[in-house]
Order: structure tokens, then sequence, then C-alpha cells
């Protein structure tokens, strides 16, 4: 079990060690291993990152009472075959906050790390790596989508461009080449005056993650993103008014560390019409309407959303009245059918009279004996 050192041994204390003990033994060590001490020499950094995690759990009071129990449980199941080595390797690299891969164990080790992990962990301790290294998803981006009436009433198909953060591609998002830390030669502790580490202080310079980015990514200037431009096909339902949100998932901005990319929030900005006026579903027009097909009543041809449409003018129609062509309005989002054209009629009358005209419209009005006025004051 070369992957899986005892902690204790690898210390060189016994399991009854106090933490006084364990600390001057790590102390001790530490001096010996330092990368500092030995440039190059992959053994010592090995060795120093193992005495490192060793340290690191058995100065805590409540890792170290797991790791006795998990430990023993650890050596019993090995026994009996039931886990693997590469479980244990993993559980100890996130045990031990020397920086993993992600939480990629699974079992019964789940309630372990819970338990553990669930715990406030000290600066520099793994929790605090572990999250920061973390995939996360990319940010949601809003963005206003122009559509012309037209479009929003019968709903369309468009592909538009987008220019979105994107992971760079040449430092794979870091910014930079990385290399091992050179405040603390990849322990991600502080030091102190005399090359003294200190144990619970996470290194300022790359606040513990034990690396440090260098040279500057030439592509994103050190942000690790760039901007992509993307084209992105949108379905526009029939009916979609302008404020509604148009919601493309996966379509924002790149995650980070593998994370999944936001959702792409598209907001209506729907255009007018010069003759059709929306409200809501409905749509209101106002239709020129001859007195006589007013007054007689007409069956006349008017434009709609819908194509043309016939409107039954009653008899007797007055100026300003409102006819309802039912149904021939905006489909509602909601399903539940359209809504109406609403037709405000304008009366027309002719200024100029052809003579048979003239004499028609004499006798009208010498047969038109009521008053209209008759009941206004004085
Ligand atoms: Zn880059
Ligand atoms: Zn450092």
């Amino acid at each position: 079990m070369d992957q899986a050192k005892d902690f204790y041994d690898v210390l060189g204390v016994p399991r009854s060690a106090s933490e006084k003990d364990i600390r001057k033994a790590y102390k001790r060590l530490a001096r010996k291993y330092h990368p500092d001490v030995n440039p190059g020499d992959a053994e010592a950094e090995r060795r120093f990152k193992e005495i490192t995690e060793a340290h690191n759990v058995l100065t805590d009071a409540e890792k170290r009472r797991k790791y006795d129990q998990f430990g023993r449980a650890y050596q019993h199941a090995q026994q009996s075959g039931q886990w693997r080595s590469g479980d244990f390797d993993d559980f100890l690299r996130h045990f031990a906050g020397a920086g993993g891969t992600g939480f990629t164990v699974g079992g019964s080790f789940g309630d372990i790390f819970g338990d553990i992990f669930g715990r406030g962990a000290g600066p520099g301790a793994g929790r605090v790596r572990t999250e920061a290294r973390g995939p996360r998803q990319g940010d949601n981006v809003e963005h206003e989508l122009g559509i012309s009436f037209e479009e929003a009433v019968s709903g369309a198909q468009k592909a538009i461009s987008l220019t979105l953060a994107d992971r760079c591609p040449a430092c794979d998002g870091v910014g930079g080449t990385t290399q091992t830390c050179s405040a603390c030669g990849g322990t991600g502790m502080a030091r102190q005056g005399g090359g003294v580490l200190n144990l619970n202080a996470a290194c300022p310079r790359c606040q513990g993650a034990g690396r440090e980015v260098t040279g500057r990514c030439k592509e994103c200037g050190g942000s690790g993103e760039v901007q992509r431009s993307r084209r992105i096909n949108v379905k526009i339902p029939p009916g979609v008014d302008g404020g509604k949100r148009i919601v493309l998932r996966g379509e924002g901005a790149a995650g980070v560390n593998g994370g999944p990319r936001g959702d792409l929030v598209l907001i209506a900005r729907v255009g007018e019409h010069p003759f059709f006026r929306r409200q809501g579903a409905d749509v209101h027009v106002e239709v020129p309407v001859k007195f006589t097909e007013a007054t007689l009543g007409a069956e006349i041809d008017v434009p709609s959303v819908r194509g043309s449409a016939k409107l039954k003018v009653p008899p007797g129609t007055r100026n300003g009245q409102v006819l309802r062509l039912k149904g021939m309005g905006i489909e509602r989002m909601d399903g539940s059918g359209r809504g109406d054209q609403l037709v405000k009629v304008r009366l027309v009358t002719p200024d100029r009279l052809s003579r048979r005209q003239k004499e028609c419209l004499e006798e009208i009005a010498a047969e038109w004996t009521d008053d209209p006025r008759e009941d206004l004051p004085a």
C-alpha cells in the first residue's frame, strides 16, 4: 500500500502521539524535505507532500478522530477486498487537501466526506481549494431580440449572432502557464521569517493552491476568457409579445472548470406596425366605412393579421363604433386560442357629389323628418 501510507508512520510517531509531538515531528521532517532545500528533487517533494498531508490531518482533532476510525475500517475492508486502492487514494487526497480533481468518490465514502467537509476547514485546507477549483456554471446572459410585428404574430425561426465569453482555448481558462508556487514550493502554506512554515495560514501568493500562474496568455491577456461570436438558432413562438423572455438553456456564457454553460435569456422587442395596433392578443384597427354602407349595412373586406377578412357592418352603424372580428387576433401563448380584431368605424362622407347623387340625397333629406336635435336645450 504505497499510495496510502499510514499517517502516523509517515511522521514517525506513535498513534498515541500528542498534537505537540506531531507538530514537532512534522517541523523536523519539513526542514529536511522542503523543496527549497532540495531543488529539483522529485522524491523529496513527494515526501514533503506526504508529511504535509499527514500533518494536516493529524493536527486537526476532528480529522484525526475520523482518520483513526476510517483508517481501521479501511484496513479491515482492504483485507476483505471491498474497496479499491484508487478510491482510498482519492479519498486521502481530498481528505488532506492536497488538491484533487473533484469529488469523484462514490458509495460509502460519501457520508464520511459530508461529515468531514461539512465542518469548517482551516485556512488553506482542502475544502476551500476544492471549491475554488470545482466546476461552476457559466453566467446567464441577457440579450434583446428585435422581432418584427409580423414575426411576433406568426412565429419565426431566426438565426442570431452573439458575442459571448468563452473559455480561452490557448490556456484552457487558466490565464497563462502554471508552475509550482515559488513562495511556498507547492505546499500552499505561508512562510514566516527564516523560512519557517506557518502551518495554519494559506500561502498569500497562490492562496493555498500550490501553483501560480506565470506568463500571461497572449490569447486572452490573462483573463482566461475570450469573446467569441456564436450563431444561435432561435425559435420564436407565435404570439410573442414585447418584454417576453425566451430562455435558451445552455447557450449563455461558458462554464468554469468544466461546468455547464449558463442560459441565454432573450428579451423580445416587438416592432410597430403602420396599420395594426396590438393590445395583448387583440389587434386594433380603424377602417373607413362609407356612410351609405354604415346606414344600409354591408359586408366589407378588411385587412387582418391573418389575411383579408369579411366584416359585417350592420345597418345603422355609427361613426366610432367598434366592430369585433372574433378569433382574428393573435395567438395567446398560454394556448387558450386567439384574440380578436377590433375594428373602429370611421365614417366617410363624400365632399363632392355628382348631380345624380345630389338629387338622391335631397330626396332622402326631404323624407328625413324626425329631428335629431329636438332634445337639445333651446
Ligand atoms: Zn488564455
Ligand atoms: Zn504558494
